[in-house]
């Protein structure tokens, strides 16, 4: 008799999901120009899913002004005009700020706009002629960066047509390599600010940022793919509270020609793409979503060595698999909260 009444029990549990406190609510949906999920625990799922359709919703304001693949926003606004002194599109000055304050001004550049158009990575795919790199680079140099009243605006360098305004190597912005990481931070803000909501994982694929302990106690594990098998996960990074991780890599958008890979994270000193990683991870229990989108992007341009030397040094966590898919991994410091796990798990 006992043991049926165990037996209800447990199916009641079973057919309430949702509403215990130890089941979130999940929901994936179209944002930031990919699929983005929501995972977020609280005790009234109905609130729950409330605060998450808020948290798509502050995440689209932040991402639509600074996509340039919308002929429409704010920093195609601002294209449209290099070298006429502008405000910035909205939320640039943040994405300039960190740049700044993470020391990686060298290798994460927010003007490579002339560049990137030369490969086309959506279209043509086409592997640019070096004079053309050479000018196009010259355009991505030529931004001045006035008193934030005077905004912000480009030099000509050079009398060629083709970087006048509307001209095919003309100057631009582009932060697609920091915009997710920024409108995470924005919606796990606006989680943080329900009190619907406990405990959340936010994950555009690429980054993930983590609001809180889960209820159970257990860690968050976000796990990070072999770039060349992505049924195989080769680390897990398990995060106690709150965080953020982000992955750059060559297999996201790229194409191939004369048996080389042309991917789209390019090196800011030649308008090559970087060579020598496969993929990038920095994590880190005080890490913003932003900083971590750009430290991915940087450290990837870096290279292994200056990437393992960046991450003991700034007390971030670092797995990075090398062009010859060796696998390097700098763990997060003691007590920090965050944990990195090698594996090597099938997940098909
Ligand atoms: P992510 O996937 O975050 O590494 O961002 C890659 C995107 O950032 C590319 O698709 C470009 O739009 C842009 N990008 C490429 N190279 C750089 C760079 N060196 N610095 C800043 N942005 C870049
Ligand atoms: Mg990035």
């Amino acid at each position: 008799m006992r043991r049926i009444t165990a037996a209800l029990l447990l199916i009641a549990l079973i057919a309430l999901p949702g509403c215990a406190a130890d089941e979130p609510v999940v929901v994936s949906r179209e944002a930031l120009g990919t699929v983005v999920s929501i995972t977020a625990y609280g005790e009234d799922e109905a609130a729950v899913r409330t605060a998450i359709d808020d948290a798509f919703a502050v995440m689209a304001e932040i991402g639509a002004p600074l996509d340039v693949y919308e002929p429409l926003s704010d920093i195609s606004a601002f294209n449209e005009r290099p070298y006429t002194a502008q405000p910035l599109p909205p939320y640039a000055r943040d994405v300039l700020d960190a740049i700044d304050e993470l020391e990686v001004a060298d290798a994460f550049s927010p003007a490579l706009y002339s560049v990137t158009r030369l490969y086309d990575f959506e279209g043509a795919q086409t592997v640019p002629a070096e004079a053309d790199i050479a000018l196009a680079l010259t355009a991505a140099d030529g931004f001045v960066q006035q008193e934030p009243e005077h905004g912000l605006f480009a030099r000509l360098k050079d009398p060629d047509p083709r970087l006048e305004p509307g001209g095919s190597l003309a100057p631009g912005l582009d932060l697609g390599g920091a915009a997710k990481g920024l409108a995470l931070d924005f919606a796990r803000e606006s989680l943080r600010a329900n009190d619907a909501v406990t405990a959340a994982l936010i994950s555009s694929g690429s980054s993930t940022v983590t609001l809180g302990a889960k209820p159970d106690g257990s860690v968050w594990r976000v796990g990070i793919e072999d770039p060349r098998d992505f049924s195989r996960v080769i680390a897990v990074v398990g995060f106690e509270g709150d965080g953020a991780l982000s992955t750059s890599g060559d297999y996201q958008r790229y194409f191939e020609a004369g048996g080389e890979r042309y991917h789209h994270i390019l090196d800011p000193t030649n308008g090559l793409p970087a060579r020598g990683v496969r993929s990038l991870t920095v994590a880190g229990s005080s890490l913003s979503g932003l900083d971590s989108d750009i430290l991915s992007t940087a450290l990837f341009v870096r290279g292994p060595e200056r990437a393992t030397r960046y991450a003991a040094e700034h007390g971030v966590a670092l797995v990075v698999v090398d062009d010859e898919g060796r696998t390097l991994v700098v763990p997060a410091p003691e007590g920090s909260g965050l944990t990195v796990a090698e594996d090597s798990v099938e997940t098909d």
